[in-house]
């Protein structure tokens, strides 16, 4: 124990638990909470049992959302039949940043790595999978009535974007992912390269993102 306060050694040990915080930091951030007001820290501890309790899976996309289906899914101003499939909802709000993309999304929920035991049944790739198949396969009259959408404006999905993190995990899954599409002959494009390799969408710039988008080919 290196504090002598149990609790503050209690949550030292809880910020340790997160991604990218090691000891040093954890501690910072410990001394950092024990100097805010308490209504800071009640605000704080709301919204991490928030995330817990409201969150869910929006049923569509698989985004993280309050409400179902998500306000992207829900939105009529965007083109249904264009979805951009990305790892994880943080590269939702990438792509969103960049304000060039109308269509919707498709998140996996990681990739594909061996390594880490994670295979495509670890991730939404059936429901993506399903996603196309009840788009493409339905008659006009019969999709829209699965889709609850008038017949005639049933997304019919016309593209499909694989936007993976220019890593090993991310081709290995882009490249899955356009095996086990290409039975349905929908086209599938992927962002063109100039992403940082190795890199991770989240953290590219808008202007970066956006180039890749706009420069995508097909697979
Ligand atoms: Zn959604």
């Amino acid at each position: 124990m290196q504090f002598t306060s149990e609790s503050v050694e209690a949550l030292v040990e809880q910020f340790t638990k997160l991604p990218t915080i090691g000891r040093k930091t954890a501690q910072r951030l410990a001394s950092y909470v024990l100097k805010m007001h308490r209504e800071e820290v009640v605000e704080l501890a709301k919204a991490l049992i928030a995330v817990k309790d409201k969150v869910r899976f929006c049923p569509i996309c698989y985004n993280v959302t309050d409400t179902l289906p998500c306000p992207i899914c829900a939105s009529a101003r965007r083109d249904p039949g264009m979805v951009c499939v990305v790892e994880e909802a943080n590269d939702v709000m990438a792509f969103e940043r960049t304000g060039d993309f109308h269509g919707v999304y498709h998140v996996l929920g990681g990739a594909i790595s061996p390594l880490d035991n994670i295979g495509p049944e670890d991730l939404h790739v059936r429901e993506l999978l399903a996603r196309v198949t009840r788009t493409l396969a339905l008659p006009g009259e019969v999709r829209a009535r699965a889709t609850g959408f008038e017949e005639g404006e049933a997304p019919l999905i016309h593209e499909v974007i694989l936007a993976m993190n220019p890593n090993v995990e991310g081709d290995t899954t882009a490249h899955y992912l356009s095996m086990m599409l290409k039975p349905f002959n929908v086209p599938v494009t992927r962002l063109a390269r100039g992403l940082p390799i190795g890199g991770d969408l989240e953290y590219a710039d808008e202007a970066t993102l956006a180039r890749a988008l706009e420069g995508r080919s097909s697979m």
